[in-house]
């Protein structure tokens, strides 16, 4: 396999590794002029600069998927499975690369790393079944002497748009199910950590994936803009942050294109008095600080229930000291860094807005981050958090864990119901009937009984509610399936000729 012009450089005699496009199956240099930083963030240091496309190079990405259109919608069904056979057997043997380019650009910890390839994987399992997916349905004799039949069809050249948190699993929820429906696909990966998306082309290369079926496209909201007006994209998959979600369904739906776009989060994980303490102080500590909180699946808000707050507090808070933060290629590390320096003062001046407008601060993560120039917080921790406070309100994403104290579960309800966002949410408690109950009550599109992150195996589909997600089809699963093929439904009738006649009343079924 060819080298993937990525790894970073250190020293200050060298030029900085450059980051390219990988257009109609090679990579090709970006001509723009613009390029932008990226960091490992576990150092702090700049370790190559990414190619921003300008409006030449989007034009010559989507015309390679243009081109490549045809050929691939007609190459069979079987035939596509079988490919995706192999791809799935490359991904699998290259996981270890693949992590280890994670952790170099975004700073997730290996094994999180190893965690993201394979939960991506998982989708790209699912579009190995691609012939039983597509399967359409058929009606003999619907009418006397007519069939009907309906067939899915690919919609032709599809764009996806991805954040930085997951940069290959999000990429495969998207190219997964839209190439194995007979789309083509023009990746734009964030800009951010934008080198897992190249390997994985190399990969697909190798594979046998014709030349121009997958695209990537480096660049920042120039490109984004570029494939949301380019008349020969047919559909954009979005995943990001709230606004630009929005920004992305709105522009997009006025270009005629279909989109759907997942968007932010603030998870809120209910404990009951009931529950296990130690059990739920486990999953708040895993769900909240996993990835340093740069999960759109992360429990963002703990509410406790009644008696069980003070335990809960102190568990959580007993549990969160003991985390390893570091470096993520270092063994030893359970918490890497966040993706940029200015996030992670964002993120810490939570902190500071919290105990200002009267949080008790458990936890202050920047007293206990690694030295150096890495871009590190500590584990965090509020308490007595309000729904007033900015740390409530906004979407944090990183390592600061807030708790809440209310005294019934119908207040923990409201809290879940009256956010503005709805991707997942949790419940944990002993009692099965209020468990089922808040299956019922809870608007939130993913919930979990039990289970802090539940982000749903790939046979199903993966989507929030309210401000998680602006459009109808969630992501993977069978609703890819929808999103990525247009239906059709054939009537079809073969007469005697001696038969035919004219008739111009309205066509009745019996
Ligand atoms: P982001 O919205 O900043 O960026 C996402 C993509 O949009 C990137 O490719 C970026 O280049 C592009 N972009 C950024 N600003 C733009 C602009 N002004 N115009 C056009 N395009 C623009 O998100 P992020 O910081 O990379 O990722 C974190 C966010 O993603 C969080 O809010 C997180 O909750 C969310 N997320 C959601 C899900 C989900 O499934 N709901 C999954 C992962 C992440």
């Amino acid at each position: 396999m060819t080298e993937v012009a990525t790894a970073p450089r250190t020293g200050d005699t060298q030029d900085t590794a450059r980051i390219n496009h990988w257009i109609d199956g090679r990579l090709v240099p970006g001509e723009s002029g613009r390029s932008g930083p990226v960091y490992n963030p576990a150092t702090g240091e700049v370790a190559a600069e990414v190619d921003f496309a300008s409006a030449e190079e989007i034009d010559a990405a989507v015309a390679a998927a243009k081109a490549a259109f045809p050929a691939w919608r007609a190459t069979s069904i079987s035939r596509r499975a079988e490919l995706f056979f192999r791809i799935r057997q490359l991904l699998d043997e290259h996981r270890d690369d693949i992590a280890r380019i994670l952790t170099r650009e975004h700073g997730k910890v290996h094994s999180d790393a190893l965690g993201e390839v394979a939960r991506g994987l998982e989708v790209i399992e699912y579009s190995c079944g691609i012939p039983t997916l597509l399967k359409g349905e058929f009606s003999e004799q619907a009418s006397t002497g007519i069939d009907v039949y309906s067939i899915r069809q690919p919609l032709g050249v599809v764009a996806g748009i991805t954040p930085f948190n997951f940069p290959a699993m999000v990429p495969m929820w998207m190219w997964g199910p839209a190439l194995a429906c007979g789309n083509t696909f023009v990746l734009k990966p964030s800009e951010k950590d934008p080198s897992a998306a190249l390997y994985v082309a190399e990969l697909l290369k190798e594979a046998g994936l014709p030349d121009g079926v997958f695209n990537v496209l480096q660049g920042d909201k120039v490109a984004v803009d570029g494939l949301l007006g380019h008349p020969d994209v047919a559909a954009v998959s979005f995943v990001g942050s709230t606004p630009i979600a929005k920004y992305v369904y709105e522009k997009g739906t006025q270009a005629g294109k279909r989109v759907q776009a997942l968007a932010g989060a603030k998870n809120h994980m209910i404990v009951l008095p009931d529950a296990d303490v130690s059990m739920a102080a486990d999953a708040a500590v895993s769900a909240g600080y996993g990835s340093a909180g740069e999960r759109c699946m992360a429990v963002s808000v703990v509410v406790a229930v009644g008696e069980v707050a003070d335990p809960l507090v102190e568990a959580i808070s007993e549990r969160a000291k003991k985390i390893t933060v570091g470096d993520g290629s270092d063994a030893s590390s359970e918490m890497g860094p966040l993706i940029t320096g200015v996030h992670r003062d964002k993120v810490a001046s939570y902190l500071d807005s919290g105990a200002e407008q009267g949080a008790k601060v458990v936890l202050d993560g920047r007293e206990s981050a690694p030295e150096g120039n890495g871009f590190f917080l500590g584990v965090s921790l509020l308490d007595d958090v309000t729904p007033e406070m900015d740390a409530y309100r906004d979407e944090i994403f990183g390592p600061v864990l807030s708790v809440v104290r209310v005294d019934t579960y119908d207040e923990a309800l409201t809290l879940v119901n009256e956010n503005p966002w709805g991707n997942g949410t949790a419940i944990f408690t002993r009692d099965g009937g209020v468990a089922r109950q808040f299956q019922f009550d809870a608007q939130a599109g993913m919930v979990g009984i039990n289970v802090p992150i539940p982000v749903p195996v790939a046979w199903f589909s993966f989507g929030g509610w309210k401000a998680s997600l602006f459009g109808d089809l969630h992501a993977y699963g069978p609703e890819s399936v929808n999103f990525y093929t247009r239906g059709k439904v054939v009537t079809s009738r073969w007469p005697d000729p001696a038969t035919s006649k004219v008739n111009l009343g309205f066509p009745q079924t019996r």
